[in-house]
């Protein structure tokens, strides 16, 4: 069982691995721990990582990256939106209005969704740990930004099955930095003292992620956070790309920016000079020769000019600062340190902001860049049966406030908070309703939400009832360990008739609930309803998810039934729920299960067709050298002329006509060449055995 934990970044990301030593950050085939978030399509094959951004200035239209951001949003969403017009590849709407992401592969046109892309990306992922470990891998844990809504959550989900990849748990970016710090710290506050309070500041390359994490021994819980899913270090490049533009096209006559080529080389170096920004406040120089219109550009920059440039990003990066801390409702006392991951927390102007707000300098305990694949690691071990580690419970929030409304159709309308913004995650709660006919729950998010569309789902619950008599409904509604919402359970209870066994007794009256322990209030009682009949209380907790914090139970019950007998006793039957959510349905998810696949093994007989042609062309150019040296004197003239011009035509059609042929060809090429080669290696061998074989004989003798 393997034990991995992948960081899916905008621009970079890490697989790391938990062994028995320890976590690993594991090394991709380029010898780097960074993976860019690149996948390119060719005539022959698809690239992906450190190859696919290696080429990208030469194949701009066929290399996609900065998808993350596309995941589970529609075409004509803002976001996407934005990017159409920005990005070098080209995006269209798919026939249901998602997005799409075209490229020419093989040479034919072909459209992939978001998801599939970044399955593309988890299969590059997936090969590079299971190099790493010499493993087959399939449970992981993958980290995904705090402020993802269901629907992202799900395609994400989504990608990751398209791989291959069993998902044990989606764990928010800052939580799996703050597992990252929690656990190897030895000197925590025990379980019941106050907390230790940590700020955890993550700033990418896309978004910037604040949380505020209150620590004991073996656990953490996050008190709040925030985000700017729009704010990272793409934005820093494209401010810098931007100023250069506006110089270049007075200085030179130029205009960048209508020249995709020149535009991307110009974000490169761009961003490489924010790098050396970070490090050196002097001037620095830009240089690009040969940029455009056979141009050579050159220019320079200081950090002052930087952050002038750049002074409403930073504005609105303090904003998401102050906003967690007054979500926290904490005070400047009660933090005890602000720890910074991902890369744009190296740019000292934030840095500087960090200290201004929290009052503390960030610290840099974590490893900036792997801190993030390697809580999702210890997860993954702390998840896995079959990996014994120390146990650390994360309790995360709801990022925003969910309601349910149910039944608008009937005309009986009611709608209550389930869970509140920053309520703990993961969590069930039951509510009790008492009703006639079938009824639709419609799941939404209230309050700001990074997503145009609110909607998480409908659910329908649905039964028949012939006597005409109401019923005890029970609706459990969850978010899940990965964020993610659905009514997973619902209930209806018949009256147990005489000589019956009751499977659950059920209180037909208001209980108190007793107190939950860190629980947070019971969730807002319908205050108004239409059917004006329905009074809401709790009921005696049910624990019957262990994975879960904590149940609540909710009634929302016909007033009329209170007055019948505490003594009935009730029978429960499940009852089927018709979910509508988003991602992707069973027969497409098998659909795009079956194209990853088969570009899977497109790509390893491509490398097995690229490795046999390597293998020929080395032996041409092994033979031709040893020929001419320690071969020389065991082949004849003759054949020594004959050989030499085979391996002369072989290597020009190496290059010309057979430079793109089957695997076959070359593998056949290579066994005749090596009919005539061999035996002139194996005649130096024996005559160079042959004394030594001498020698040992007279030895012995
Ligand atoms: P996200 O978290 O948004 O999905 P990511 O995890 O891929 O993205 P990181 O790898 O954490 O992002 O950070 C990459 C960003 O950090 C890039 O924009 C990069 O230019 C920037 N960056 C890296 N090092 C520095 C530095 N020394 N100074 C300024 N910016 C830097
Ligand atoms: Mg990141």
């Amino acid at each position: 069982m393997s034990v991995i934990g992948i960081d899916f970044g905008n621009e970079s990301c890490f697989v790391a691995v938990a062994r028995a030593g320890g976590i690993e950050t594991i090394d991709n085939d380029y010898s780097l721990r960074a993976t860019p978030g690149f996948v390119a399509f060719g005539e022959r094959q698809r690239v992906l990582g450190v190859a696919a951004k290696n080429q990208a200035v030469t194949n701009l239209k066929n290399t996609i990256f900065g998808f993350k951001r596309f995941l589970g949003r529609r075409y004509d969403d803002p976001r996407v939106q934005e990017d159409v017009n920005k990005v070098p590849f080209k995006i269209v709407q798919t026939e249901n209005g998602g997005v799409g992401i075209k490229a020419t592969y093989l040479g034919q046109d072909q459209v992939y969704t978001p998801e599939q892309v970044s399955a593309m990306l988890f299969t590059k992922l997936k090969e590079t740990a299971e190099h790493g470990i010499q493993a087959k891998v399939h449970d992981c844990v993958i980290s995904v930004p705090s402020y993802f809504t269901d629907a992202e959550r799900r395609a994400l989900l989504d990608a990751a099955q398209i791989s291959g990849l069993h998902v044990l748990r989606l764990i928010n970016e800052t939580a799996a930095a703050a597992l990252c710090y929690g656990i190897y710290k030895q000197d925590l506050p025990e379980p019941d003292d106050k907390p230790r309070n940590v700020v955890i500041v993550d700033c990418g390359h896309s978004a910037i992620q604040v949380s505020v994490c209150a620590f004991n021994k073996g656990k953490l819980k996050v008190l709040a956070s925030s985000a700017d899913p729009n704010l990272g270090g793409r934005n820093f490049d494209a401010a810098l790309a931007g100023h250069f533009c506006v110089e270049f096209r007075s200085k030179y006559g130029i205009d960048p920016e209508n020249n995709p080529r020149a535009y991307m080389r110009l974000l490169t170096e761009v961003e490489k000079l924010k790098k050396q920004m970070s490090a050196n406040a002097t001037k620095l120089p830009l240089g690009i020769e040969c940029f455009m219109e056979e141009k050579d550009v050159s220019s320079h920059m200081c950090r002052a000019d930087f952050e002038q440039i750049s002074a409403s990003l930073f504005q609105r990066v303090e904003v998401v600062l102050q906003k967690c801390l007054d979500d926290s409702k904490l005070t400047l006392n009660d933090i005890h340190s602000v720890e910074i991951v991902g890369g744009s927390t190296r740019i000292p102007a934030i840095k500087l902001l960090i200290e201004k707000v929290f009052g503390k300098t960030p610290s840099t305990t974590l490893n900036q860049d792997e801190a993030v694949s390697r809580g999702c690691a210890l997860q993954c071990a702390i998840l896995s049966p079959a990996f014994k580690v120390r146990d650390f419970q994360i309790t995360d929030v709801q990022p925003y406030p969910i309601k349910l409304i149910w039944d608008e159709s009937l005309g009986d309308a009611g709608a209550t908070e389930v869970f509140p913004q920053f309520h703990p995650v993961p969590f069930s709660r039951m509510l009790t309703f008492t009703r006639k006919e079938p009824m639709t729950l419609k799941a939404i998010y209230t309050g700001q939400v990074p997503y145009p569309s609110n909607e998480i789902g409908k659910f329908l619950v649905n039964f028949k009832i012939d006597d005409g008599e109401p019923r005890k409904l029970k609706i459990k509604a969850r978010v899940n360990m990965h964020g993610i919402f659905s009514i997973c359970n619902a209930t209806i209870y018949e009256k147990v008739e005489n000589g019956e066994q009751p499977e659950e007794p059920m209180e037909t009256e208001a209980q108190p609930a007793p107190a939950a322990g860190d629980n947070p209030a019971p969730a807002n009682p319908p205050e108004s309803q239409e059917s004006g009949n329905t009074t809401a209380s709790t009921e005696p907790m049910d624990n019957s998810e262990s994975t879960e914090a904590n149940t609540t139970d909710v009634n929302m019950e016909d007033s009329g039934d209170k007055k019948k007998s505490k003594k009935v006793q009730y029978k429960g039957k499940e009852l089927p729920v018709d979910s509508v959510t988003f991602g992707l349905a069973r027969n497409e998810l098998d659909d795009k299960i079956m194209a990853e696949t088969h570009m899977i093994s497109r790509d390893r007989n491509e490398k097995d067709r690229l490795d046999s042609r390597n293998a020929l062309e080395e032996y041409v150019y092994d033979l031709r050298e040893k020929l001419d040296m320690e071969l020389n004197g065991f082949v004849e003239d003759g054949e020594r002329q004959k050989l030499s011009e085979t391996l002369t035509s072989l290597e020009n059609w190496l290059y010309e006509d057979g430079s793109d042929e089957k695997k076959e060809v070359y593998v056949q090429k290579l066994e005749e060449l090596k009919c005539r080669g061999e035996p002139i290696k194996e005649r130096r061998i024996e005559s160079e055995d042959r004394p030594r074989a001498m020698k040992e004989v007279e030895i012995s003798l």
